[in-house]
């Protein structure tokens, strides 16, 4: 009952995935409509229905844009886990402030890369200009697609691919 459900907006737009349970209970009051099951049945004493897989609310609900979570993790993603300064995928991974936290350099997807440990050490505490090293790709918030958001879904949920394609 724990299986992820993707939940579509009224409008299609991808939400957000919830359990089983969640969704079942969103069908069962008619809140919201089955757009994909194919997972088998579920039987209860009163009940017995397709297990949801896609499920579309029958109402819209608002929400910002969503953004990528700033984290260790969706930084070596964004930058494929190469290295950006040298281009290699090494193992140890660190990231890297272009601009030194000691100099006043913030945490943000701008200021942050992946680096190998090797030029991460190598850069130090310095500049690029400083250094003398140059990135390979300049960094920029990742844009918060549904297909990149929930891409990690699409191993075991590939049917959900039409829905999150074009968000
Ligand atoms: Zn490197």
């Amino acid at each position: 009952m724990n299986d992820p459900v993707l939940l579509l907006n009224a409008n299609f737009e991808p939400l957000h995935v919830c359990t089983t349970k969640r969704a079942l209970g969103l069908l069962v009051t008619g809140k919201a409509e089955m757009l994909h099951n194919g997972r088998g049945i579920i039987r209860t004493v009163r009940l017995s229905i397709p297990r949801p897989s896609v499920i579309r609310l029958g109402y819209m609900v608002k929400r910002p844009r969503p953004r990528v979570k700033l984290t260790k993790q969706e930084i070596f993603r964004r930058d494929q886990y190469t290295c950006q300064y040298c281009g290699t995928k090494a193992k140890g991974l660190t990231i890297d402030h272009i601009v030194p936290r000691s100099r006043g350099g913030v945490h943000s997807w701008t200021n942050l890369v992946t680096a190998c440990p090797e030029c991460n050490r190598k850069k130090g505490g310095r500049t690029l200009h400083e250094a003398k090293m140059r990135l390979i790709n300049p960094p920029r918030e990742p844009q918060a697609t549904a297909i990149y958001l929930y891409s990690a879904y699409l191993n075991t949920n590939e049917p959900w691919r039409d829905y999150l394609t074009g968000w």
